[in-house]
């Protein structure tokens, strides 16, 4: 199963990933992403890409 990994330096809290897959990021309080599942299944898969593609500062990824 896919790991979602995140850069928590390299965020900006511009929340496009919150947007794009909200189920799977959140922004806390400081306006740094959430990983709100540590594994993605194939169903939340393509959501995901968009919004690791959707990151202005390319925080996210996405470990096979
Ligand atoms: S889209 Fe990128 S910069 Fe914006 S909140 Fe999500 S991880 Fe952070």
């Amino acid at each position: 199963m896919a790991v979602l990994k995140a850069d928590f330096e390299a965020c900006q809290g511009y929340a496009n990933c919150v947007v794009a897959a909200p189920e799977v990021y959140d922004i806390d309080d400081d306006g740094t992403v959430v990983l709100l599942k540590q594994e993605i299944s194939d169903e939340d898969r393509a959501k995901v890409d968009e919004a690791v593609s959707s990151c202005p500062t390319s925080a996210l990824s996405i470990e096979d």
